[in-house]
């Protein structure tokens, strides 16, 4: 067993200006782990009891802290994996694709089995992909893709490419910093970064006790904010941050996580993201049962939903 350190600084733009949110025990998230998705996560802590959600007061990126990454052993245990990761109608997919022209050079980073490949359709693509099965899946396809890390990549592959891509990825990556480094460098002077993430503004993944949003899986958690101060912190030029709307399948969702974070924020600590008490559990019940009973769905007109995409222009 290693106890990992807390970190001392960002791990996206360095600063010591951090304040601890919440303190949550690891044996909470694994209830959570094994209550929603049947899968033990307690080993994924290696040892640490406890973990801090840490907010930077500089560029307000959120993180878990010491960070813990999941093995490859979790991912497999994952049920389905391909339903969270490979759903081929993302919204962030057409967002980036009327950035892109046929006769750049792209490169994805985290291609799962290649599906992006296929909208995009340009003559020089390359994917980078840790997943074997996906690998397998899309060379089937007839997508080769490479698996090895964007860090050793860009070592080879400086100022090659007119466009980086990652969807779904940069959330559970263990080094943000030094992953958005390494991408600006296999990119040309004013090529585009396009990144695609879950969203803290929106209430369908910024609520409590989200498991899926919690370590071993997610290790950060992005505002819109934090994308705006990109400019401070990279050598990029901001070119639009893009909210995906709420989708008419998540209206549901909407309004339970909404509701349920409105109502338990009477009784608890400004911006918790976990509880483990029966209070919480009996809140939610409540209101998923009066918005089965009395078909109730807030408006989600121009609310924010899963995805938020960014798109960066190297300087
Ligand atoms: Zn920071």
């Amino acid at each position: 067993m290693e106890i990992l350190k807390m970190s001392d600084t960002c791990i996206l733009c360095k600063s010591d200006r951090l304040k601890t949110v919440q303190k949550i025990k690891a044996s909470d998230i694994n209830d959570l782990y094994v209550r929603d998705l049947d899968v033990d996560v307690l080993l994924e802590f290696k040892g640490n009891k406890e973990i801090e959600y840490k907010e930077c007061s500089n560029c307000h990126l959120h993180f878990f802290s010491p960070v813990l990454t999941g093995s490859p052993k979790f991912y497999e245990s994952l049920l389905k994996p391909e339903e969270f990761y490979y759903k081929d109608d993302r919204y962030e997919f057409f967002l980036a694709k009327k950035h892109i022209n046929k006769t750049d050079k792209v490169l994805e980073i985290g291609s799962g089995s290649g599906h992006f490949s296929q909208i995009i359709n340009v003559d020089d693509y390359t994917g980078l992909e840790y997943n074997d099965k996906a690998i397998a899946d899309a060379k089937e396809k007839g997508i080769q893709l490479i698996k090895k890390p964007i860090e050793d990549f860009a070592i080879e592959h400086e100022n090659e490419f007119d466009v980086v891509c990652s969807f779904q990825v940069l959330e559970h990556v263990e080094n943000p910093h030094d992953y958005i480094e390494s991408s600006l460098k296999v990119l040309k002077k004013g090529g585009l970064i396009i990144f695609g993430v879950p969203s803290a503004d929106s209430i369908l993944t910024d609520n409590i006790n989200h498991t899926l949003n919690f370590p071993p899986h997610h290790i950060t958690r992005w505002y819109n904010k934090t994308f705006q101060g990109f400019e401070n912190i990279f050598n990029v030029e901001l070119v639009s941050v893009n909210n995906e709307p709420v989708s008419d399948r998540l209206k549901k969702s909407y309004t339970l996580n909404l509701l349920t974070n409105r109502v338990y924020k009477i009784f608890s600590s400004k911006g918790i993201i976990m509880s483990n008490t029966s209070r919480f559990r009996f809140v939610k019940k409540l209101v998923k049962k009066m918005i089965n009973v009395f078909g109730i769905r807030l408006n989600t007109k121009n609310k924010k939903g899963e995805a938020v995409i960014v798109v960066l222009r190297k300087k």
